[in-house]
């Protein structure tokens, strides 16, 4: 079973009615003009790169955006980026409509005002109380739509089906699970370390019992789940028989859809404050894999007016040593590390690997979408030369293609151009924020003003109360999780607090009780091998029970 194109996809659109932001290229140059199913279904390029768009769309008209609801804001958004000959607008806002119609609260992203001129943006109304949920639903939704459509008149063996195979630490398997469950043609594979999410990202993902949802509890870390789903997706074995689909953030339908938020914070900033349409605004955003601010940096190429992005990174901090030294890599050189001048709790050992925080959500080594903003910082490099587009995009290809090689073979690349660095810095702020004051700042917000942070949010917080010293600006800080899931952090901060109990203040309904429900999870051993047969086995069973 291919995604190759068929009838039913518009891959050959009358050459006038072209639009290049909604025709799709791989950030390494060799895969290029494909369409938004495509890129969707395939999540990784041919090539190993990342799809982006081939251009940005300018939004001329996104003020007229202002009193739109999320939903309707989404569907203006995403109609840039995707051709109405691929889906049609009413099937789009059917897909829209259905994928926020889930969320607890009625803005479905609301702004909270937090003190002074910081605002926070809560993410976390989706059904796994995780910002993923915004991406997830909407990419659940949109896989289903596409397969449904191939398989029209389709039956038994002859349906297209998509098998998800992921890897998680916690939120990205329980968003992915909910976005999934009970889709037709499509199983999820979610792989976790047995014993080491925290007990209530365990249970949300192991008490989801639609029969398209399989939970893998491998013995191992989380680095070991990692691996053994890449070498799934290298086996041809597997690859021959099953169509295997990505969810984490390589998939660029979650960069789209995360989009929305920011045009629509804006706007609800607006309506609640002094503030014009035209004011900058600064956003700050709690980073890993850098696909949460990648898509900050499309609206502000879209044309919002935001001030800067400000990259907010625990100690597992590459992104921010990149845009304080101007190299990428895995491992600072040797006497970098007092160089920021922000590790307050000592400068502490840089071993091999991850460091494990209070934020795991954000302990990553590199970020994986980083590679899509490297290619528009080399795009814009090529283009001073003055060549034409099609010169300055293959450019852009050869240099993000030497820089990941670079990093895959020595750990790292760079310092990158002066031009790409400054570029770079021109959009971009960044701050590193230890564990000890991550624990501080879920402190002094629930001292302050009553409102309880969790590890992640906190991260932000803390980045933009730096900000806030150099900037007039108001500033959105983007607030990832709520804090029941990340119960050990707010415990650690604010248990000796007067006022404060975890049952009263934090936890919501929807817990309780969650860890006592039925759960289906097969324990698996720490190899591919095996996992390869436990996937196609119950894909198998399934595939039998549809014919
Ligand atoms: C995934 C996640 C992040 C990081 O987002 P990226 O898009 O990977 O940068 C931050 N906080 C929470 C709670 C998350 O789940």
């Amino acid at each position: 079973m291919s995604n190759g194109t068929n009838g039913q996809t518009a891959t050959d659109d009358a050459a006038d009615s072209r639009n290049a932001s909604q025709r799709y290229l791989s950030t390494r140059g060799d895969d290029y003009d494909l369409s938004f199913e495509e890129v969707v279904l395939k999540g990784l390029a041919t090539d190993g790169g990342l799809y982006i768009p081939e251009a940005v769309p300018e939004a001329t008209n996104w003020q007229s955006w202002k009193d739109l609801s999320f939903p309707d804001l989404a569907l203006e958004v995403l109609s840039l980026y995707i051709a109405p000959s691929e889906i049609p607008r009413d099937d789009l806002k059917g897909i829209i409509d259905r994928s926020y119609s889930t969320f607890r609260a009625p803005e479905t992203t609301p702004l909270r005002h937090l003190h002074d001129n910081l605002y926070l943006l809560e993410l976390f109304h989706g059904p796994t109380f995780a910002f993923k949920d915004v991406a997830l639903q909407f990419l659940g939704n949109l896989f289903e739509y596409f397969l449904v459509r191939k398989n029209v008149g389709k039956t038994g063996t002859d349906r297209h089906h998509l098998t998800v195979v992921g890897a998680t630490s916690g939120d990205t398997g329980s968003a992915a699970i909910y976005g999934l469950r009970g889709k037709k043609d499509v199983s999820v594979f979610i792989l976790h370390p047995k014993g080491r999410v925290s007990p209530v990202q365990e249970a949300q993902m192991t008490t989801v019992l639609d029969a398209n949802v399989h939970n893998l509890a491998v013995k191992g870390t989380f680095d070991d789940c990692q691996d053994i789903v890449k070498a799934l997706f290298a086996d041809p074995d597997i690859n021959s028989t099953f169509n295997l689909g990505a969810v984490n953030s390589i998939n660029w339908a979650r960069i789209l859809a995360q989009i929305v938020y920011y045009f629509y914070s804006y706007f609800s900033l607006v309506k609640s404050s002094g503030l014009t349409l035209g004011d900058k605004v600064r956003y700050v955003v709690p980073s890993g894999n850098f696909g949460d601010i990648l898509a900050g940096y499309f609206a502000h190429r879209m044309g919002l007016p935001i001030g800067k992005l400000v990259i907010a990174t625990n100690e597992n901090d590459i992104l921010d040593r990149f845009w304080k030294t101007g190299r990428y890599e895995k491992k600072p050189a040797k006497g970098e590390e007092a160089k920021g001048g922000l590790a307050v709790d000592g400068v502490e050992a840089h071993e091999e690997g991850v460091k494990e925080t209070l934020s795991p959500a954000m302990d990553i080594l590199v970020s994986s979408n980083f590679e899509r903003l490297l290619w528009f910082l080399a795009y814009e490099f090529a283009a001073v030369a003055g060549m034409d587009d099609e010169w300055n995009r293959k450019q852009a290809g050869q240099e993000v293609s030497s820089w990941m090689k670079e990093l895959k073979s020595s750990g790292g690349f760079g310092p990158v151009y002066q031009d790409v660095h400054a570029s770079a810095k021109r959009d971009f702020e960044s701050e590193r924020v230890s564990d000890a004051q991550t624990v501080d700042t879920i402190k002094s917000c629930f001292r302050k003003v009553d409102y309880v942070l969790d590890p992640h949010s906190a991260i932000g917080v803390t980045a933009a109360l730096r900000s806030m010293d150099r900037a007039q600006e108001p500033h959105i800080s983007l607030s990832t999780a709520h804090p029941a899931k990340f119960a050990g952090a707010v415990e650690l901060a604010l248990k000796d607090e007067a006022g404060f109990s975890f049952e009263e203040k934090v936890l919501p309904p929807e817990f309780l009780g969650l860890e006592a429900k039925e759960k289906r999870v097969t324990d698996v051993v720490n190899d591919w091998k095996a996992v390869r047969e436990i996937v196609k086995r119950q894909v198998e069973e399934e595939l039998k029970g549809l014919a």
